[in-house]
């Protein structure tokens, strides 16, 4: 994913700097460069022998050593660097940078470098919130510095608010989809995928729903983000962590994820992962139905919209290439065949979930891919390999049609 880039990261004084050499091993193991700049107050968190080992370079403090200066002078240092990267960054090393001082070996790269920087806050909610700290970040924004949280959480002082930093994993999120947006094969695409199942209401507390785990759509969120896209993700209730880098709207009931997806609106791709509730309660109740001793009435139900084939068939936003999954049990590929012509999607991706195939819920899948090019059928992978296939395959096909 980052083979042949390589990332200046400034290390800042703040208690996440602990987390920073598994930002580095992350970066590393993506096979990313990593050469580290630590600060004075960076270095009361995390040694530079920790560092060091983990990006297995020698780590950079000083702004006049002679030795460093030798071995590669402070200004090489800032741009030797495709993407220079600042975690955690915090309120004292954004309002350097925002007012251009340059006092120290990191905010002098900062000042000297000429390549895209960017930065993952971390600090006190109310040092976060300040007027002084939100004026230096629009300062930053403006100055073409990219940002990653913060987040909000527990923080170390004992309160709670925004001002986490970003974790390793999303701040690693974040650089892949700063060099993909460039390059990567869906560079400049708005991509909107739903995922998960949809509940649909009985009364407040009981609902219908089913066993989707929002597994496979969340990682083609992932893998359309690490391919460049603008993504949109559209997701029913499940527990997943959020995708880092995506735009994720929330819903609950097929009728929200109908009115979601209608808003979200254009997409280049559209990719419809959901497991979406066939039928909806007709007359759900405002209040808890209450036992009585005899069964209730029998649930009412009425045919929720179908999402995918009103996309397909949209007016005016129909999307370049739309794509829809089958989960058959059964005559997998004639019922996905038949279902790609009923829904009127150009792709429609059919797998198995018979329960003896152990999709539902699990980390694998065995897809077959069916398009007007014919029908691929792909080995069994781990889910976020089937979701970059799936997405290199429609990567072409979007070219193809444009
Ligand atoms: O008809 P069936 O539910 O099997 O079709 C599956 C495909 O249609 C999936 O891509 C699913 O996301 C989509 N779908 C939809 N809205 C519905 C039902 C299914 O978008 N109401």
């Amino acid at each position: 994913m980052l083979t042949g880039k390589s990332i200046l990261l400034i290390v800042g004084g703040g208690i996440s700097a602990y987390k920073t050499p598994e930002l580095v091993r992350l970066i590393t193991r993506a096979g990313g460069d990593v050469r580290v700049i630590l600060t004075k107050a960076g270095s009361e968190f995390v040694t530079p022998l920790t560092l060091g080992s983990v990006s297995g370079k020698k780590v950079h403090e000083a702004l006049f050593s002679l030795t460093d200066e030798a071995e590669m002078g402070h200004i090489e240092l800032s741009r030797a660097a495709d993407l220079v990267v600042v975690a955690p960054a915090t309120a004292d090393m954004m309002a350097k940078a925002a007012s251009g001082l340059a006092n120290d070996l990191a905010s002098t790269a900062l000042l000297a470098t000429d390549k895209p920087v960017l930065m993952a806050p971390a600090m006190n909610v109310r040092m976060w919130l300040h007027a002084a700290t939100q004026r230096n970040l629009a300062t930053l924004r403006a100055d073409g510095i990219a940002f990653i949280g913060p987040n909000e959480g527990a923080m170390a002082c004992g309160e709670f608010g925004l001002g986490r930093m970003a974790e390793p994993e999303e701040i690693l999120g974040a650089i892949s989809a700063h060099f993909s947006a460039r390059t990567g094969a869906l560079a400049g695409k708005h991509v909107l995928i739903t995922a998960g199942p949809t509940h649909e209401p009985i009364d407040p507390v009981r609902y219908i729903a089913n066993r989707s785990s929002g597994k496979q759509g969340y990682a083609l969120a992932e893998a359309a983000r690490d391919a460049g896209a603008r993504v949109t993700l559209v997701s029913g209730p499940v527990t997943l962590t959020d995708p880092a880098g995506v735009t994720i709207i929330r819903v609950e009931t097929a009728r929200e994820m109908q009115d979601a997806v209608e808003a979200a609106l254009p997409a280049d791709l559209a990719i419809f992962a959901a497991a979406v509730a066939d039928w909806r309660v007709a007359d759900a109740k405002p209040e808890k139905i209450k036992k009585d001793g005899k069964a209730p009435a029998p649930l009412k139900l009425a045919e929720n919209p179908d999402i995918l084939a009103g996309v397909s068939r949209h007016a005016t936003k129909r999307p370049k290439l739309v794509v829809g999954f089958a989960a058959e049990t059964e005559k997998v590929l004639a019922h996905a065949a038949a279902k790609r012509a009923r829904k009127g999607c150009d792709v429609i991706v059919a797998n198995d979930v018979s329960p003896e195939s152990g999709v539902m819920g699990g980390d694998r899948n065995r897809v077959h891919i069916l398009s007007d090019s014919g029908t691929e059928s792909l080995p069994e992978m781990a889910k976020s390999e089937v979701a970059q296939a799936l997405v290199a395959r429609f990567a072409a096909l979007l070219e193809k049609k444009t």
